[in-house]
């Protein structure tokens, strides 16, 4: 079953691919399995899926340390800074970087471990109240600061997009945050590549992918609904 989940969203991103021109290997499918057991994580394994995200330090290294270690474990969930010496040596990718605050206690955990921390800069295109992420006007001095910061490399944007029935209500945003990473990119800001756009969810991937998505982060089209209130947290 979630074999099968995970190959309607490969032909998919195949499809809309060829559609608009892009290369369908400039697209990776996150599986998103935050409240699903290691027993679900090893189906989408044995189905070839490699990048898997969580959005709790707590269950990221549980599952790290159950799960093969050629897994690329992405955390995608607001992130404390007391916590990151727990998945430093742990996380491929953070994409959930949205203060200067957070990305400088990344470098600093480390360099103590004397390696260099991916991350992303989440931002929160459409300026949601509730929403985690830097305003769309911080973003460029942000990523300068940070970009200064030697134990982080950033690599890209990341944005949770607003709740919709209607995918299309996204598009917007998904063109925001491509548009802003072209700007930054012009920039040539030393330590700062604008390679990898984080966005698009169960709902929205294939308005997310049509726009330049280069990571789509899907959980509920997978494994199925998510049992506890709060999991979107
Ligand atoms: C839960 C979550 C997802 C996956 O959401 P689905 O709608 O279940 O596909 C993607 N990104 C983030 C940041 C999440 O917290």
């Amino acid at each position: 079953m979630i074999a099968d989940n995970i190959k309607v969203i490969k032909d998919d991103i195949q499809r809309i691919c060829n559609q608009c021109g892009r290369d369908s290997n400039s697209v990776t499918l996150i599986d998103v399995s935050k409240t699903k057991p290691v027993s679900m994580v090893m189906e989408a394994y044995e189905a070839g899926e490699r990048d898997f995200g969580e959005n709790k330090v707590q269950e990221l290294t549980a599952k790290y340390e159950a799960c093969p270690k050629d897994i690329r474990w992405h955390m995608i969930g607001h992130l404390q800074t007391n916590k990151i010496k727990y998945i430093i040596d742990k996380a491929y990718l953070i994409h959930s970087v949205d203060t200067y605050h957070l990305a400088e206690a990344i470098h600093k955990e480390a360099a103590k471990r004397n390696l260099v921390m991916d991350i992303l800069l989440e931002v929160n295109v459409a300026e949601e109240e509730s929403k985690f992420g830097l305003g769309n006007e911080e973003v460029v001095s942000m990523v300068k600061e940070i970009a200064k910061l030697t134990n982080v490399r950033i690599k890209g944007l990341m944005t949770v997009a607003p709740f919709t029935d209607n995918p299309e209500e996204n598009r917007v945003y998904f063109q925001k945050l491509k548009q802003l990473s072209v700007d930054i990119a012009k920039e040539n800001i030393d330590n700062v590549s604008m390679n990898v756009l984080s966005m698009g969810m169960s709902g929205d991937y294939h308005i997310a992918i049509e726009e330049g998505a280069t990571y789509i982060r899907i959980g509920t089209n997978i494994f199925g609904v998510r049992d506890y209130k709060g999991a979107n947290e």
